[in-house]
């Protein structure tokens, strides 16, 4: 299968690239990113085929559909990291919390937030085809909690691979912050920034401009790659899990195949919505995709209004930060899929220089036809935490906590819905113990322990382990050293 270009070629790249390409260097002509040219087309046959099917064999049937260019060696290694996950048997539990709401837990991986679900394979197949090419390559990675750990777990002591991750001091959770601040392997750097999560991106977009930056990059025959969801690589295995999670439903007895479901997912950068989406377009019987957002809620005015609008807006902070994002990079892909190249182009040029696009009425049907959306702030997420483990027991994360809202709201048929449960509670532990004791402003490790006295559960041990694991990348430094510390780790 080839991929193309989401705004149009400009006849200085090739018209079509493979998979592997795609995955080296993920940005493309005008801005754009690249796209399969088709989607194959599995439909009921296939679902028939895979009820039976373990994760990874489904895995590799859809990998497979897409023709890809990778060894099937490299495949099967690539997959065989589900194993890793807390029941090889079923990486992706899918749990029935009331009677037509089910929530598909995609964290049960070794950084407890679903980016391991593509992250993970995505590591081994990156750096099989650096080292079949003989190439080295740099990831550079700006993270506000959850792709930092998941980025560095996945390529920590792959070879002909390096990763240097900036985080702001202070604006991640001290889990998540322990996650990266002891990965002790000699190809990670782990950088906090004094600052928040923009003036750590902001410094990245410096770094990636800088003279001295680049020639030390050529001198070290080194090339730039991203481990962002612009990158197909991770898109790919967020499609799997999608056709898994209905098939989880079939095989609980809930539905028969053909019948249609919602999928609701909790968005940040549209990676994991996405996938359903191209689910959807593959044949998996979905009646709509629901777009669940926090008060950062661009997506919510989006899909109810044909407008994208982000001027004047300002990032909220929120209990679920990882969906604390106002350009949301995988919506392009969706143009792409409904209006065309041309149109793509169009709308996110002026989203660049407005900060602002319109569909049009025609436009606006079609991605209703879709998608349906809705948010939930701070004090709604809190008390759908609290309900749902108070009436059915059940402890979920604040970014989760949100589908809970569109699930009331969005759905027009009595269909169930598979709501996505992007991190463990043990990610977001402040939040989740004021939710449910009253208590707030505790540190993670004191939140943890009500929490799991609480609910009657444990911690799981590679998160009690962090507490005790020394610091190895203790550099914390003030926005113009980023560079220096960068050049001298590369
Ligand atoms: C990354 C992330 C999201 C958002 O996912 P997208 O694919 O970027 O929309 C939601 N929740 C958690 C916990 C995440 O880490």
């Amino acid at each position: 299968m080839k991929f193309i270009e989401t705004r149009g070629n400009d006849g200085h790249r090739p018209s079509a690239v493979t998979f592997s390409q795609a995955i080296l260097s993920p940005m493309s002509s005008f801005g754009g990113i690249y796209v399969p040219e088709t989607l194959p087309a599995l439909g009921d046959a296939f679902l028939r085929a895979h009820l039976g099917s373990s994760y990874k064999a489904l895995a590799r049937a859809v990998l497979d559909a897409f023709d890809v260019d990778i060894d099937s060696d490299v495949i099967e290694r690539a997959l065989a990291l589900y194993d890793g996950f807390d029941d090889p048997a079923q990486p992706v539990p899918v749990v029935r919390v009331r009677d037509d709401l089910f929530v598909s837990e995609l964290y049960h991986g070794p950084t407890r937030a679903f980016k391991d679900m593509a992250l993970q394979p995505f590591g081994v197949v990156l750096s099989s085809l650096a080292q079949a090419r003989g190439e080295q390559y740099l990831i550079l990675a700006a993270t506000s909690g959850d792709t930092g750990p998941a980025t560095l777990e996945t390529f920590k002591g792959r070879a002909n691979v390096k990763v240097a991750c900036l985080y702001p001091d202070g604006g991640t959770s001290d889990v998540q912050r322990l996650q990266m601040v002891t990965e002790d392997a000699g190809n990670l750097k782990v950088i906090g920034i004094h600052g928040d999560f923009d003036d750590a991106q902001s410094a990245l977009k410096t770094l990636l401009s800088s003279a001295t930056f680049q020639s030390t990059l050529r001198e070290r025959h080194t090339h730039l790659s991203a481990a962002n969801s612009v990158n197909f690589g991770r898109i790919i295995f967020q499609q799997i899990y999608h056709i898994h999670s209905y098939l989880e439903l079939v095989r609980q007895g809930a539905i028969a195949i053909g019948d249609k479901v919602y999928l609701n997912v909790p968005s940040g950068n549209f990676g994991n919505a996405l996938g359903g989406y191209y689910a959807m377009k593959m044949g998996l019987p979905v009646e709509k995709i629901l777009i669940s957002s926090n008060s950062n809620n661009v997506l919510t005015e989006l899909v109810r209004s044909g407008t994208y609008d982000i001027r004047g807006r300002k990032v909220i902070a929120t209990s679920s930060p990882a969906m604390d994002i106002l350009k949301s990079s995988n919506v392009e892909r969706v143009l792409y899929d409904l209006f065309g190249p041309e149109r793509t182009r169009e709308l996110m040029a002026e989203l660049d220089e407005h900060r602002v696009y319109r569909l049009n009425d025609d436009e606006l049907t079609a991605l209703q036809l879709v998608f349906a959306a809705d948010y939930a702030d701070d004090a709604e997420v809190e008390a759908y935490i609290q309900d749902t483990f108070q009436t059915h027991g059940y402890l979920m994360d604040p970014h989760t906590a949100t589908c809970f809202k569109a699930h009331a709201s969005c759905r027009e048929k009595p269909l169930p819905g598979i709501v996505y449960s992007t991190a463990e509670w043990t990610k977001f532990s402040p939040t989740i113990a004021r939710a449910l004791t009253g208590e707030s402003g505790q540190h993670d490790i004191d939140a943890l322990k009500s929490i799991a006295a609480t609910a009657k559960t444990v911690i799981p041990p590679m998160i009690e382990a962090l507490f005790d694991k020394p610091v190895v990348q203790g550099a914390v430094v003030d926005k113009q050293d980023i560079e220096r510390e960068v050049l001298a780790f590369i």
